[in-house]
């Protein structure tokens, strides 16, 4: 009875999920269609068509919404949009069409890319986009652009040619925006932290890119769309690849808004649409440049991150690397000894650990090693340190009050691991013990880390010696 309702109430769940995910892409859809329709030009085909990109980079970043219902509820958001503005069904049709069978193509292609590429974050990443969003427009552009030959009586070279530009660009300023764009969470924080800590600095590349868009228009001329790019490329080293991305669309926004009010009319005397169409795709090939340098800076980013995690972490046991542990050892000594509080330090060795190695294997050794470390971090306290100084040698630091405070530590500690069971495939339980040398300071000026630890290690031969599984205390 039980089995059934968990199936019953994942089922009603999933039925739940995608029922929402339908809504959301008819939803979304619809308002970027009616937008790119409201802002369609007379007598043009929609100059900005954001309805394409967004639902590309919806399906890319929930490829659980790629279902027949999916796209279905999509188709029906383009056509509801066309027809309720006054559009005739035959060619709405024919164009919702040729908008799926881009942000289909596009969406396989994609699908096809490993997950860092999708979200942009790889070196190579921009020029992917640029490549799919190449062969999805000429996908979209082969199926509508003998719409543009029956609704315009253009040359069917030239409606090929309109739209594939047309769509190209808006993909380009679009999706780049929609491929990045945190969750919501993400995004709250990323805001709060924007303003709770203004800098000065931070914000000097976002008014070089305003004054440098705003200088463009001001002084004109025939090269005033590429005056933006140093402060375009100052924005993509320094900020998050999602607002490189809508600093990109922003400067394609301003720019082709520019070029279309005639600012570089002696540019595009004679065939003034054409010109027009040119220069806006050359301005979308110029943001590539910046979108690349985010890429790449974001993947170094990722990179530089992993190697730091690989540098001050310990990768068998997640404690601190010894470099680590004696820089913030060094770091929490001062501070507590400025405080005039107490700080133990102690070098603990598990006891005979050759011969579990030697009875069970090296995988056991090092399953003991991870289960000797975790059951270590789980008694001390939050300020406290744990380090791996080397094969079963661990250091710490304790933030106790005094000498009698660090001998009932390391009384807990030895007896902790006393009790630590190890299971091991032959039914064994393997059992560890410990020796340690504790020293307890509270100096005002207390000696170097690693001259504590030299007095900790000679209490841990002491321990070895005088017959293991004890922690010796000492105060200096
Ligand atoms: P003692 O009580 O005197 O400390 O004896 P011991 O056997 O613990 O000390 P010894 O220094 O002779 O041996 C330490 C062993 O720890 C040798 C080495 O193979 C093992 N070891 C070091 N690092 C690792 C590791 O990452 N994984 C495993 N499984 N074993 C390790
Ligand atoms: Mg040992
Ligand atoms: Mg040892």
């Amino acid at each position: 009875m039980r089995r059934q309702s968990t199936i019953a109430f994942d089922y009603a769940a999933t039925a739940t999920r995608s029922a929402e995910g339908v809504l959301l892409i008819a939803g979304v859809v619809f308002v970027a269609a009616l937008f790119g329709i409201y802002t369609r030009p007379m007598g043009l085909l929609a100059s900005f068509w954001p309805a394409n990109p967004i639902l590309l980079g919806l399906m890319i970043r929930k490829p659980r919404l790629s279902t027949p219902a999916g796209w279905t509820s999509a188709c029906l958001a383009y056509l509801a949009a066309d027809i309720i503005t006054g559009a005739n069904i035959w060619t709405t049709l024919w164009l919702t069409g040729a908008n799926i069978a881009g942000v289909a193509s596009g969406f396989l292609l994609f699908q096809q890319l490993p997950k860092g590429d999708r979200r942009l974050r790889r070196p190579l990443s921009i020029i992917y986009l640029f490549g799919i969003c190449v062969i999805a427009t000429l996908c979209s552009a082969t199926v509508g652009s003998s719409v543009t030959k029956i609704l315009y009586d253009r040359e069917l070279l030239t409606g090929f040619a309109f739209w594939f530009t047309g769509d190209l660009v808006n993909l380009i300023i679009v999706l780049p925006v929609a491929l990045t764009i945190p969750s919501l969470g993400r995004l709250q924080t990323a805001i709060a932290g924007v303003v709770q800590k203004p800098s000065f600095n931070d914000w000097l590349p976002a008014i070089a890119f305003v004054l440098s868009l705003a200088g463009s228009g001001l002084v004109g001329g025939v090269g005033a769309f590429a005056y933006a790019v140093p402060a375009l490329l100052w924005c993509a080293v320094r900020y998050e690849l999602f607002y490189v991305a809508c600093c990109s669309f922003l400067y394609c926004a301003v720019q082709t808004v520019l070029v279309t009010s005639g600012l570089y009319s002696s540019f595009v005397e004679g065939d003034a649409l054409n010109s027009i169409m040119s220069i806006r795709l050359a301005i979308v090939l110029i943001a590539l440049g910046p979108l690349s340098v985010a890429s790449i800076n974001a993947a170094r980013s990722e990179l530089i991150s992993k190697l730091e995690r690989a540098v001050r972490y310990d990768f068998l046991t997640n404690s601190l690397s010894r470099r680590e542990f004696i820089e913030q050892a060094t770091a929490m000594l001062a501070k507590r000894s400025i405080n005039g509080e107490g700080t133990a330090i102690a070098l603990i060795d598990i006891d005979h650990f050759k011969s579990i190695n030697d009875r069970y294997g090296h995988s056991a050794g090092d399953r003991v090693l991870v289960a000797f470390a975790s059951r270590l971090s789980g008694i001390l306290g939050e300020s406290d340190l744990m380090g791996r100084l080397g094969g079963e040698e661990f250091g710490l630091v304790l933030s106790v009050p005094d000498n009698t405070q660090a001998t009932i530590m390391a009384d807990k500690i030895r007896k902790t691991v006393e009790e630590l069971r190890v299971g091991h495939p032959d039914g064994n339980q393997i059992t560890v013990t410990v020796s340690g040398g504790l020293v307890f300071t509270r100096s005002p000026n207390p000696l170097n880390v690693n001259v504590l630890l030299t007095k900790a290690d000679t209490l841990l031969y002491e321990a070895k010696n005088s017959g293991r599984n004890q922690i010796i205390s000492s105060d200096t």
